[in-house]
């Protein structure tokens, strides 16, 4: 049986001491390959060139919820460029989080529907964040 560990975040510069480590694991576990998620510009940025350096890594490309606040058009503009390597299979993180006692999730809303419908003219599987 194959493995892929579809939501992952190796970009996490916790992982730079022992990334090639926490591959060969992966690997040696039956693990085939692996959906590193960006949550940021930064962090997306990130995933598609880690996904780029190595067989079996991809990468998909998007905001997390609670900081969909930051999901400028020109943000948007720099995933949609992002998301032109072959290595990004997927959007994501995006979605809509638990609303937090402090009602940020809910102002967010209005982004989150913003960057569904631009993303799902893209032709890519959306990978969708979903706490309740
Ligand atoms: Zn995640």
């Amino acid at each position: 049986m194959k493995l892929f560990d579809s939501h992952c975040h190796l970009d996490d510069r916790i992982y730079d001491k022992d990334f090639k480590d926490v591959l060969s694991r992966a690997k040696n576990a039956g693990v085939s390959g692996i959906m590193i998620v960006g949550v940021d510009k930064k962090s997306s940025e990130r995933a598609v060139t880690l996904a780029e350096s190595k067989p079996g890594l991809y990468a998909s490309v998007g905001f997390h919820p609670h900081d969909a606040k930051e999901c400028s058009k020109e943000a948007l503009q720099f995933l949609i460029k992002l998301a032109k390597s072959p290595k990004v299979k997927a959007w994501g993180e995006i979605g809509l989080g638990k609303i937090r006692k402090d009602g940020l999730s809910a102002s967010l809303r209005p982004q989150t529907n913003s960057i569904f419908r631009l993303f799902s003219m893209k032709g890519r599987v959306t990978e969708v964040f979903w706490r309740f």
